[in-house]
Formats: structure tokens, sequence, C-alpha cells
């Protein structure tokens, strides 16, 4: 995230602030050029008051970029479940955020658009997942004991609101990016053939009992499981280098000047090499210094020479997709 900073008074403030801690003038984020402002009349989101949303309408709609995305809302009877949609809301935000400096279109070439059903598990079990540009949340992965629960009980180093939105959004792009283009060969030589049985392949994943893996091969156990869902861990990877990249720009450090090129857009750096040149000091670095604080790994993975190529491919095929709009244009 780059840093952003009150219109009024020039102190820094944050993606999610809603007011400035210096000054108090009301904020609103304007996703269309990327800043923030001071809140005009009309400006709020109809979620600002109920859920902090402070990101701005456009013209006389109700709700801002984000919130309207979200097609179904959790039921909002609890305080509990208010709370646990605000957290939801929070983390898409930054999605939404990602996709836009990545300059990614809201809609698959066949017209489907990408929406959220944010859903509370009280009544039926509720499966996280993605299917054709809807994305379906469990409201329950919001609460923290619930999700650890859950990290624990699958063992994941590392289970998060924004990498469930960062995986399942990967697997809309899978068929914009990747189906019937260029990159679908590619694709099958890297992470395999995807025409194997989708269902049968998850179904035994969860029925393995050998649960050992070859790290070399894979970012993390779920990614073997099958092509699609390698295709979606290592584009989350990919957004999760991105995104901490762009708040490494806002930090005061003294780096050489190939270092502080990619950082004036780790989105649109097109070399791949240079990304990764950057983010392997970097993750070890906010690994020991989470460390220092008592805590753990905040990116406990290693980038292996063969996850390295799958990133590289997920690299490749958001430039060309950009390259040829651009064409088109
Ligand atoms: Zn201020
Ligand atoms: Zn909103
Ligand atoms: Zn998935």
């Amino acid at each position: 995230m780059k840093e952003f900073q009150c219109p009024s008074c020039r102190q820094p403030v944050l993606f999610e602030h809603v007011a400035c801690a210096n000054c108090g003038t009301p904020l609103v984020f304007d996703a269309s050029c990327i800043d923030m402002r001071k809140l005009g009349l009309n400006q709020a989101c109809r979620n600002r008051e109920i859920i902090g949303c402070n990101w701005c309408v456009e013209a006389v709609d109700w709700y801002c970029r984000s919130c309207s995305l979200t097609r179904t809302t959790p039921d909002l009877g609890s305080t509990r479940n208010i709370m646990l949609w605000r957290r939801m809301e929070e983390a898409k935000r930054r999605l939404l955020y990602d996709l836009r400096r990545l300059q990614l279109p809201l809609v698959s070439r066949s017209g489907a658009r990408v929406a959220f059903d944010i859903l509370s598990d009280e009544a039926n079990p509720i499966l996280t997942g993605h299917l054709a540009g809807v994305i379906t949340l469990n409201l329950a992965e919001a609460d923290d004991v619930e999700r650890e629960a859950r990290r624990v009980a699958f063992r994941e180093p590392y289970r998060t609101l924004l990498g469930h939105f960062r995986h399942e959004i990967g697997h809309f792009y899978w068929d914009l990016l990747v189906n019937g283009t260029a990159f679908q060969a590619p694709f099958r030589l890297i992470f395999g053939d995807e025409t194997q049985d989708y269902q049968a392949a998850i179904s035994s994943y969860y029925g393995r009992t050998d649960r050992s893996y070859d790290p070399r091969g894979f970012i993390s156990e779920y990614a073997t499981s099958h092509p699609w869902e390698d295709w979606a861990e290592t584009f989350a990877h990919f957004l999760h280098i991105v995104a901490t990249l762009d708040s490494l720009a806002g930090l005061p450090l003294s780096l050489d000047e190939r270092a502080r090129q990619t950082l004036t857009d780790p989105y649109f750096e097109s070399d791949f090499e240079a990304l990764l040149a950057l983010w392997m000091p970097l993750s070890r670095g906010i690994n020991e210094l989470n460390r220092s604080l008592g805590m753990s790994d905040a990116y406990p993975f290693d980038i292996s020479p063969a996850v390295k190529g799958k990133l590289h491919l997920v690299h490749m095929a958001i430039s060309a997709f950009r390259d040829q709009r651009k064409l088109a244009a």
C-alpha cells in the first residue's frame, strides 16, 4: 500500500482511516485517482456509518466501488456479525486496491462480473470458493479464534482474510489470463494438466493420510491438490509480493537506483527478476522483525526455483493481458 497524506494537514493517514488522526478532517478514499480526499457532500458510502467504509461513491450511487460488489451480505442481526463483516470488507478493499493498481478488469470475456457473497454459517455450512466470478466467503473466517483454529486444523502456516480474497480472485483470473490464451500450454507444462477431474482431486486431497509433499515444487500444501489451486495459491503470492513492495516504497530506507525504480510502481514492474531481487531480502527482513516482536513469521514460505517459475508465469500472463488491452485500445 502506498503512503497517503491527509489533504488538510499533510500528516500520513492509513488506507482504512475515515478521519485524519491529527486534524480530524473526514476522509474518503477515491479509487478512481487512488488517493485520499476530504469527504465531500454526498460522497459517503452507505456503509460508512455501519462498517466504517471510507471509499467514496461516484455520481448518484449509494455504495462505493467496493461495497457495490458485495452481492449478499451476512445476517446483520447481531453486532458480532456486523463487526466480522467490517473486517471482511476491509480485506476486500485491499484486494480491490491491488486489482486497480494492476489494472485488471472485474469482468470476464464472457461478461461474468466479479461479485462477493459474504455469508454466515448459522443455518448452513458455507464453503469459501469461486464460481464464474462469484466469490463466496464464510463470515466465520473473520473471527480470529475460528480462523486460527482452522489454520491449525489444516496445518497451514498462514491463513488470513486478505489471503482468502487474493486466492479466490486468482481462480477468476485463471479464466481471463490463461484459459484459451497463449499461456494455456506453458501453464500445463509448469502447473500440470488442469483437465483432470477437479472434484475428485479435491476429495482425494482432503482424504490423504500421507500429508508429505515436495515443498520445492509448491508454495503450499494446498497447491498440490489440483493445478487450478496451485495457480490460485501462486496468484495470491504474486499479490502478496507486489502489495508488500508497494508498502516498502513508503519507508525511509536507503535503496539503490534500480530498487527505487521498481518501487515507483511494483504492480507495473516489467522485470520479474527485479521484483524477486527486492522481495527475497524483504521477506527475510519482515520475518526477522516479527520474531523480534515475539510473533511468528509474517511470510512463512520459501520461494524455490520451481515456485519462482510459477510466479514468473503469473507475472507474464498479467503483463501480456495488459499489453494486449493497450494495443486494442
Ligand atoms: Zn489532517
Ligand atoms: Zn463502501
Ligand atoms: Zn481455490
